[in-house]
């Protein structure tokens, strides 16, 4: 694009600290980077290392202008000890304290702001102060959600039309109003604002003026993928949005698949040759993300349920939970397991010909992710936006089916128990053969191959991705 006039669009990118949001920020400013613009990274000390190899990965490909990190100290937060800069390495408890604590970081952004001098500021949702920030030096900013259209519309069309406020007592189910297709809800999926800290409110209030005095919404998806919802959130809604995603295919090859977010706890070898001895489309992988936890009891059921399945799989535990493993387990299922304790290498275990198969607690990036690489998925969400993604996998999109998790709750042990012979049941019924698992796998595949063409050039996050460089530039000239 035509930015060379008056030198490169210089971009901040100022994600929320948390792998689910800064993971597909950095993919974001790789893409502008590609372009040609010239993107910095706007985090803390204790953040660097999360993205530091996928940054340095995209900077060795010779890009014009390479990726800049700036970094300011963490701030002090009363409750959050020392050392935690991220979301995921603090308990559920301490989420609100931690958002709250992330306004201490508005005056040293407003002075990296007067430093830096971007042209245009991308920041997360979870930041609203940013807008006013941005508007006080009259320059744009574009609002990063790290969700999708669907969700958007499903939740904004609950909230106008006050359905919750309207529900008779003890009836559960209702269908979402106003929205493109016929899509139902349990009351027990959401949770209860009732019972929201103020502060916690506050910033939701203050999240929602700041969109609206923003330039709009980038949007980490694509046309094809939810044309009724991006039309709807555009022309109903009347908000602005760009969708170039899925973002994470900007990782191209194995080593900018490798390197994305923390240090894998397995070596590439190890898990390439062991994805390559299993047959094309017969391995699950099991990843609740970066910020969800269970029960001792819960992982046992995990476990007897894969086991018991009789499909190879990758299950990824995070750290947290490491005294949970089932005596023997892995020997007994012998070479058909492989369980990474800690972080794995998603994308790049996704996108191998092994895997036919995404056991997903529905955060919106695993979701795309499963999606790019034209998976189906079992669904078993948990809290935030995962229940409204799970809908549009398995009612919109029609490639998962529900494991039967129908509870919002934060924490492990607020959860029923989904035991292991319902886990079992479905994930033979996602990869089994019969008619209803084709026709899953089938939609998967096509949506899989609409992915990789939007972000083609010539494609529509593409063709987005030009538009929005297009009007930034405008609107530097106009200033
Ligand atoms: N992720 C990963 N390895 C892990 C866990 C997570 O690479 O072991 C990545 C995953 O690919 C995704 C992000 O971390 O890009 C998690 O975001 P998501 O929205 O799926 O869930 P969240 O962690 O925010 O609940």
């Amino acid at each position: 694009m035509g930015s060379e006039a008056h030198g490169a669009l210089h971009i901040l990118f100022f994600p929320l600290m948390a792998p689910g949001h800064m993971l597909p920020m950095v993919d974001m400013a790789k893409l502008f980077a590609a372009r040609g613009l010239k993107p910095t990274i706007f985090t803390t000390p204790g953040n660097v290392r999360l993205i530091q190899p996928s940054i340095d990965n995209a900077n060795g490909s010779g890009h014009q202008n390479p990726i800049q990190l700036f970094t300011v100290p963490f701030p002090s937060i009363d409750g959050i000890p020392d050392g935690c800069e991220n979301l995921s390495s603090v308990t559920q408890e301490l989420h609100v304290k931690f958002f709250v604590g992330l306004g201490n970081l508005r005056e040293p952004f407003k002075d990296s702001l007067a430093r830096l001098r971007p042209d245009c500021i991308v920041s997360d949702m979870f930041l609203p102060w940013t807008a006013d920030e941005a508007a006080e030096r009259g320059m744009p900013r574009l609002v990063f959600h790290g969700s999708n259209f669907f969700t958007q519309c499903a939740y904004r069309s609950i909230e106008h039309h006050k359905v919750l406020e309207s529900l008779a007592p003890g009836e559960d189910t209702f269908v979402i109003p106003g929205l493109p297709h016929r899509v139902e809800l349990r009351r027990s999926t959401m949770p209860d604002i009732q019972t929201f800290a103020p502060e916690l409110m506050d910033i939701i209030l203050q999240t929602r003026e700041a969109e609206l005095k923003s330039l709009g919404t980038v949007m980490n998806t694509f046309y094809e993928l939810e044309p009724d919802y991006a039309d709807h959130f555009c022309n109903v809604m009347g908000r602005r949005a760009w969708n170039i995603g899925p973002l994470s295919l900007c990782n191209k090859d194995v080593a900018d698949k490798w390197r994305r977010g923390n240090e894998a706890s397995i070596t590439s070898e190890f898990c390439l040759n062991w994805l390559d001895s299993q047959e094309p489309s017969s391995v699950v992988y099991v990843c609740f993300g970066s910020l969800s936890d269970f029960t001792t009891a819960q992982l046992r059921e995990i476990a007897a349920g894969l086991e018991a399945s009789g499909r190879p799989f990758v299950w990824v535990v995070r750290n947290h939970s490491e005294e949970w493993i089932p005596e023997g387990l892995e020997e007994r299922v012998g070479g058909k397991g492989l369980i990474i304790r800690g972080w794995a290498p998603q994308i790049l275990i996704l996108s191998h010909v092994a895997v036919g198969g995404f056991l997903t607690h529905c955060g919106w990036n695993s979701i795309l992710e499963g999606v790019s690489a034209g998976l189906p998925f079992v669904t078993w969400p948990l809290f935030a936006d995962q229940f409204y993604n799970e809908r549009l996998i398995v009612d919109v999109l029609k490639i998962g089916v529900a494991v039967g998790s129908n509870e919002y709750a934060n924490k492990p042990e607020e959860r029923k128990i989904i035991e292991a012979a319902k886990i079992e049941a479905t994930i033979n019924e996602l990869m089994g053969d019969g008619k209803d698992a084709d026709e899953r796998r089938e939609k998967a595949r096509a949506l899989g191959e609409l992915a990789q063409r939007a972000v083609e050039k010539g494609g529509s996050s593409y063709r987005d991705l030009d538009n929005l460089i297009s009007e930034l530039v405008e609107k530097r000239s106009a200033v």
